[in-house]
């Protein structure tokens, strides 16, 4: 992550791309900087200005106008918060946000505004996260979200692991992270060794949004991931631009059956505020799907879906 691109000159340079690029970037990654680690833009094509990943995390000035429904929270993560840190959406499930540090920054992100200066830091900080999460037993999962929590060292993750597992109610522990994908060293001898220690059931749930991203490099980290038994799900965003078309998600799905990983999710975009230019409409989103269908057998075929703000569970757009 310390070697990751900051500057979009730089990034320019790289890629062989007009400065113009950069120049207009200034405004956008004002507020939501540039972070782009190298693993990641090793995959981008030369002198591409559209291609797939490297339109994921350039800023455009695209961002700066202001877009009517486009709000800083789309996803009502506010009305959510128990406390600081701890999401309550829905029923079973609760999510900490463990760090606000990314490993890539991903233009479209819904939590792009979120405050994260006001979330725990540390696993002392997250103790009364975890006593908040004790006193319901209703609560049977708990979702190391972020930011990305494979941020964390896997000292901290396995410490934390070891908390939630103390905690009878608890059967599962998901993490949902993209580092597997945009730096897939990160995926250690330590970090699958906490998540296949804990009591709890692990889940894996990574973020591809095109098969262009899964290299060499993703294939053996996601490799090492499911052969340690812990299932791995995918989830997607659907990106103008970027994978709004039959054949590219076609190739994904088909992808990540062949990585055994299972296309969960394709999201419609949530609506934050410096996203609009990458909407799909739902109608051309079912499209999509009913092409997927008509392609894929019925398990390599994402659910469409949108998250709605006080809706008890994602709801099905197909
Ligand atoms: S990795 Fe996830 S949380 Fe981080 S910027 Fe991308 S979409 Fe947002």
């Amino acid at each position: 992550m310390k070697d990751a691109v900051r500057d979009v000159g730089e990034l320019c340079r790289l890629l062989d791309l007009p400065q113009r690029f950069a120049d207009q970037a200034a405004e956008a990654a004002h507020d939501f900087p540039l972070f782009v680690p190298r693993p990641f833009l090793a995959r981008m094509r030369l002198g591409d200005a559209n291609d797939p990943l490297l339109r994921q995390v350039l800023p455009l000035d695209a961002e700066t106008i202001l877009a009517e429904g486009f709000t800083l929270d789309p996803v009502a993560d506010a009305a959510a918060s128990l406390q600081p840190g701890v999401l309550h959406k829905y029923h079973g499930r609760a999510l900490i946000v463990t760090t606000g540090a990314c490993a890539v920054h991903c233009r479209y992100c819904f939590r792009r505004h979120f405050p994260y200066h006001e979330t725990p830091r540390s696993v002392n900080q997250w103790q009364r996260a975890i006593e908040r999460i004790a006193a319901d037993e209703s609560i049977h999962e708990v979702i190391l979200s972020g930011g990305d929590p494979l941020t964390l060292v896997d000292d901290l993750l396995a410490r934390l692991a070891d908390r939630l597992a103390e905690i009878p109610q608890l059967r599962r522990l998901r993490v949902h992270t993209r580092l597997p994908i945009v730096i897939p060293q990160r995926v250690t001898g330590e970090l699958l060794d906490w998540l296949t220690d804990t009591r709890l059931t692990p889940i894996v749930v990574v973020h591809v949004n095109h098969a262009a991203e899964i290299d060499t490099a993703v294939v053996e980290s996601l490799s090492r991931v499911v052969s340690a038994g812990i299932p791995v799900l995918n989830q997607a965003v659907l990106l103008r631009g970027v994978n709004d078309d039959a054949e590219t998600l076609t190739e994904l799905c088909e992808r990540l059956i062949d990585l055994r990983v299972i296309p969960y999710y394709l999201h419609q975009l949530d609506r934050v505020a410096g996203a609009a230019h990458f909407e799909v409409s739902i109608a051309r989103g079912q499209e999509i799907i009913r092409q997927l269908q008509a392609r894929l057998p019925g398990y390599a075929v994402p659910r469409f879906v949108q998250e709605v703000p006080g809706a008890p569970h994602k709801v099905s757009l197909i």
